[in-house]
């Protein structure tokens, strides 16, 4: 303390101190976060470092932490991954508690949670899907694209998921990394994935597929996509496959690129480069390939035919309107082309829902009010990630908004307006007790965990994930 404090200005220091002196007469702030996913422990890292009386707890309703970095992130992808490291870090602190396998809004109430803790942190990201809302929506293989990266991934809820691949060509609605990483799982070489943490039972199907052909289609055009430099480089070099760009769609943007904001321009040009001049060493590779994906614009879905099975779509043309290039909107036009295809896959959002009646939501959005992370109208509560936010954006971006919500609750707890004689986790834990609920603790993941590693290396895979969830339980218990 004595070392640092000629470095804390006066203001500061007397804040502190003040905070402190009020800290220790009233009580310790007792945090709760609801959803073990980046947002959830990003937020519990700054106020475990923000305050150093803060106890964070972290409820999670599946028996295992990380959210979407294990559930949604590529198989292919295991560098992104690596940010897993940095939370295991956060749940070992000794002011740190994960409680898995508790549902709030069903195990627990949030009116439980605001008794029990001074904050009450809503990160509990988005685990449902938007629907394109046009008939036929419901035939046979069509589906989201959020379930089928659960079934991949071995997400317990889509392990069951009933997807024909057993058809040659699929339809991906929408232009956002996620539709470019199920396009990539689907035509990627099986050597390459069997290397992967990918789901043995998703394996076994994608390595049994027919699918040679995957169109991607957006509303809008080439300078309004939403994916990634990176992951539209993966594509164009994945190994036996082809991308198949319209020259048409790409006259002229050679003229608007040097006027795009940069990383913009820089994945313009990429897909510019790829249509219009591919160099020969990139020819030679494509000129055999057995698959190809294309990237159809300005197109719509207006209907999905089928008998049983999806066999087609049909597809509004659109027109671009607005002044700004980058966010021109799609008008639909009178004219329309029909797609033949054996699988759709909608890929256009992932959509949080209501967990508890007493959160406000607002339902069109698919997002809880806030101003700067205080859910409005509530007191002590806050919300951060996808939750808040809606689902944009990378890991990055929800670190830095799930860092701002920290500071925000460690402020509060500074500027004594939150209720620091709360008495957390025990009156939760006594609830859950008598429910018969078995919690899973940061220790008992670690057993899954090796159970999962062991399991992968047993057949030459970095991890071989659990999908039951009795039997993740179990594990978990094992010491
Ligand atoms: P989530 O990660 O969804 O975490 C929310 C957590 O809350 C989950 O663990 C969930 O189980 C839990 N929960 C839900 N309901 C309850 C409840 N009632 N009670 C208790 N707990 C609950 N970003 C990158 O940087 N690189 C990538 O390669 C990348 N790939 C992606 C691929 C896909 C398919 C998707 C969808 C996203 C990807 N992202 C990627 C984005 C990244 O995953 C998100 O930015 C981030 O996960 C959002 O964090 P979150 O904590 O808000 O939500």
């Amino acid at each position: 303390m004595l070392f640092i404090l000629p470095r804390l200005c006066r203001q500061h220091l007397r804040s502190y101190v003040q905070s402190h002196i009020r800290q220790l007469t009233t009580g310790q702030p007792n945090v709760c976060i609801v959803g073990a996913g980046p947002a959830g422990f990003y937020t519990a890292q700054q106020i475990l470092k923000g305050n150093p009386n803060a106890v964070v707890d972290i409820y999670e309703k599946l028996p295992v932490p990380f959210g979407l970095v294990r559930y949604g992130v590529a198989p292919d992808h295991p560098e992104v991954k690596n940010v897993i490291n940095t939370f295991t870090q956060t749940a070992s602190k000794d002011r740190c508690t994960f409680i898995g396998n508790v549902t709030i809004g069903k195990d627990i109430s949030i009116a439980d949670l605001q008794k029990a803790y001074s904050a009450v942190v809503l990160s509990y990201g988005a685990d449902n899907d938007r629907l394109l809302g046009v008939p036929g929506e419901n035939l046979k293989n069509v589906i989201s694209a959020r379930s089928f990266v659960g079934w991949y991934n071995g997400l317990p809820q889509d392990i069951d998921l009933q997807v024909n691949l057993d058809v040659e060509k699929a339809v991906i609605i929408g232009h956002g990394n996620v539709a470019l990483d199920v396009a990539r799982i689907l035509l990627m070489p099986i050597d390459l994935l069997k290397k992967t943490d990918i789901s043995q039972y998703s394996l076994d199907a994608l390595s049994k597929s027919r699918i040679k052909e995957v169109t991607v289609i957006g509303r809008r055009g080439p300078l309004q996509v939403a994916f990634t430099i990176k992951e539209l480089r993966e594509m164009i070099r994945l190994p036996d496959c082809k991308p198949v760009l319209s020259q048409a769609d790409f006259l002229g943007v050679d003229k608007l690129i040097q006027d795009l904001p940069r990383p913009r321009r820089r994945l313009t040009e990429l897909m510019y480069k790829t249509c219009m001049e591919p160099t020969e060493k990139d020819l030679k590779l494509w000129e055999t390939a057995q698959k190809s994906w294309s990237l159809s614009f300005c197109m719509s879905p207006l209907e999905i035919f089928g008998d049983k099975d999806v066999t087609g779509l049909k597809l509004g043309i659109n027109k671009l309107q607005g002044e700004d290039l980058v966010k021109q909107s799609a008008i639909l036009t009178d004219q329309t082309i029909d797609m033949s295809c054996g699988l759709v896959l909608r890929s256009i959002g992932y959509k949080s829902i209501l967990i508890d009646p007493d959160i406000p939501f607002d339902t069109k959005s698919g997002t809880i009010p806030n101003k700067e992370s205080r859910v409005e109208g509530k007191p002590g509560m806050y919300c951060t990630g996808w939750v808040s936010t809606g689902p944009v954006g990378v890991i990055l971006t929800t670190m830095n908004q799930a860092f701002e919500t920290g500071k925000t609750v460690v402020k509060d707890i500074n500027d004594g307006i939150l209720d620091l004689t709360k008495p957390g986790k025990r009156d939760i834990l006594n609830i859950l007790n008598s429910k018969g609920v078995q919690t899973v603790s940061f220790k008992d993941w670690e057993n899954i965990d090796q159970f999962e590693v062991k399991q992968g290396e047993d057949i030459g895979k970095p991890r071989e994930k659990m999908v039951d969830i009795s039997q993740m339980v179990s594990v978990a218990k094992k010491s």
